[in-house]
């Protein structure tokens, strides 16, 4: 099962409608733990009801699993410039 991605404050995002995110699946990158599936835009919608982590290449995270997540869900927010998982613990 793809962990639920159950809040993202990722407002300038196009998957981004009402603080959710309706991407179908997301992939959090390499070096940081960030949203590599962020894409900036005007319009607010998506393929998907509800969005989920597809793949996550952070593997210095715990609950990360043959590059996949294992969290019950994550949360996703602006650092700076990127979008970042907040769920993201180190081992
Ligand atoms: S909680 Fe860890 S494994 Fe899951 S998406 Fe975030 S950084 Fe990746």
């Amino acid at each position: 099962m793809m962990p639920e991605i159950k809040h993202c404050s990722v407002k300038e995002c196009f998957y981004n409608k009402d603080n959710k995110c309706h991407a179908e699946a997301i992939t959090i990158g390499s070096m940081s733990p960030k949203c590599d599936t962020y894409c900036k835009g005007a319009q607010h919608g998506g393929p998907a009801g509800q969005g989920h982590v597809g793949a996550c290449h952070v593997n210095d995270c715990r609950w990360n699993t043959d590059m996949s997540c294992t969290a019950e869900g994550v949360d996703i927010s602006p650092h700076g410039a990127e979008p970042d998982c907040d769920t993201f613990t180190p081992r």
